[in-house]
This record gives C-alpha cells, sequence and structure tokens, in this order.
C-alpha cells in the first residue's frame, strides 16, 4: 500500500548503493565522524559521546552544533577548534586491518592517546585482576 509513496521519496541522485559505494571507498577513520579539539585547553569534541554540559545529545557533529555553543571547559567559540580527525576508530582500510595497524597515518596526538590508552586499559584490567576471588 505505502509502496509507491517510498518510491517517491528516492531521488535518482541519493541512492542508498550509491552512498555505500563511496563509504567503501573511504578509510574506516574517515567514515567516522571527525573530534574536534579546543585549541584553548585541550578539550575534545567527541562526537559519539555529544556534550552532557551543554546539553548536546550523543552523536551530533560538531558542525551540526549551534555556532554559540561554547567549549565546556574554557568557554571559547568553535572557530577555536580543530579538527583531529576520527577517534576511537581503526584508522586503515577494513580489508586491511589484518596486515597493517595503519600506524603511519596517525597523528602524534592520535599516537598517544592509542599508547596511553593502551596502557591505561592493560592497568586497569591489570588492577581488576585483585577483585578475583
Ligand atoms: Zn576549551
Amino acid at each position: 500500500m505505502n509502496e509507491s509513496a517510498k518510491e517517491e521519496q528516492l531521488t535518482p541522485e541519493e541512492t542508498p548503493a550509491q552512498e555505500e559505494k563511496l563509504s567503501k571507498e573511504k578509510t574506516l577513520a574517515e567514515q567516522a565522524p571527525p573530534s574536534y579539539e579546543c585549541r584553548s585547553c585541550g578539550y575534545v569534541y567527541v562526537p559519539s559521546k555529544g556534550d552532557n554540559q551543554g546539553k548536546v545529545p550523543a552523536g551530533t557533529l560538531f558542525t551540526d552544533l549551534a555556532n554559540d555553543w561554547r567549549c565546556p571547559v574554557c568557554g571559547v567559540r568553535k572557530t577555536q577548534f580543530i579538527n583531529i580527525g576520527a577517534q576511537g576508530a581503526p584508522s586503515g582500510f577494513a580489508e586491511n586491518l589484518d596486515y597493517g595497524l595503519g600506524i603511519n597515518r596517525l597523528t602524534p596526538s592520535q599516537k598517544n592517546i592509542l599508547i596511553f590508552g593502551a596502557l591505561g586499559i592493560g592497568f586497569l584490567f591489570f588492577l581488576s585482576l585483585y577483585g578475583l576471588n
């Protein structure tokens, strides 16, 4: 019954099939929404987390934030933020993940996050062993 209505909504320029094809040509990191870092205080806006203080729901892209949105830590404007790329996503192409880690594609700050993040997780895991009886 609703099928004729559905077909009308799909314009020739933006079919789901084409979108899928485009996304396959990007790395996983490029597919994930980029995070933005405050140049003033180092606060990082992560789209998948949003901003609790600014009442920004998780999943909001930085570019979709209101123009009067301010850094929740130091209060500077959006223009003071720089794109630092996707965080928490593999940087290589999906089909290459088995062959290499794509470390060369990471920025130094991303490498630090990777290294210290892994150390932190390992340390927490180590501590959790004390909780076992
Ligand atoms: Zn800030």
